[in-house]
């Protein structure tokens, strides 16, 4: 067993909402200065910065796992974890097509910028990232499975886009065998019962991004072992 400090929650500056400050290659330098291991970037809708992260992720030793945070239909955040860089880059392009056609205004909205590893950026995405998809909760959670990730509903207990906040429930046919726990708030239901719960920062500044105080063991430092700890769920006990 390897255990691994994480944060599997985090927007880089494509998301436009992310500081500018939160180039692939800063989150993970400041990912290695926490002493973390195992990280995952999480973008608003859009996977476009996870070639520059693995790249950086590489260079530093840290086990990078490819995600995204998509917006369903309800408003329900939902982090989806992918095998690799380019299933999820596949998935963000099949996103694309099912997102509101509405372009960014950075100085609204914020920048959303496209980087390589050495902090060059590659290009601006002008469609706004914060929208909703067209497609709901159930129907993402199965296409997410359908390109061999795993959906993990964000930050269950938050008032923005929290699931338990906006329908009330966890949805038992969706079979969900992992949830996002935020940390800063109580979580009076127990929707995390047999379930995998994980805490992250969601940070968008690299200041948030956490302390090495957050770790999961797994029989090896892949992203495959990852995945399978989050679809077995937690044994009932
Ligand atoms: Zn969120
Ligand atoms: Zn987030």
């Amino acid at each position: 067993m390897e255990t691994l400090f994480c944060d599997l929650h985090l927007h880089s500056c494509l998301s436009p909402c992310g500081s500018d400050d939160m180039t692939p290659s800063n989150i993970c330098g400041m990912a290695m200065i926490k002493g973390l291991n195992m990280i995952a970037v999480t973008d608003h809708n859009s996977a476009r910065n996870l070639p520059a992260a693995q790249a950086c992720a590489d260079a530093y030793g840290l086990l990078l796992i490819p995600g995204m945070e998509i917006t369903t239909r309800e408003e329900v955040h939902l982090l989806g974890y992918f095998p690799t860089v380019d299933q999820a880059l596949e998935f963000s392009e099949f996103l694309r097509a099912h997102m509101p056609k509405k372009k960014n205004k950075p100085s609204f909205f914020g920048n959303q910028l496209v980087m390589d590893e050495d902090d060059n950026v590659l290009a601006e995405e002008d469609e706004l990232l914060i929208g909703a998809a067209d497609l709901s909760l159930g129907e993402l959670t199965k296409l997410i499975r359908e390109a061999e990730g795993v959906p993990v509903p964000a930050h269950i207990n938050r008032g923005s886009n929290g699931l338990l906040i906006n329908l009330g429930f966890v949805p038992e046919d969706l079979r969900l065998t992992a949830v996002e726990v935020w940390r800063g708030l109580p979580c009076a239901h127990t929707p995390q019962e047999g379930r995998v719960v994980l805490h992250s920062s969601d940070a968008h500044y690299l200041g948030d991004i956490m302390e090495a105080d957050v770790s999961i063991d797994l029989p090896e430092r892949s992203v495959g072992a990852f995945l399978e700890y989050l679809r077995r769920g937690r044994p009932a006990v």
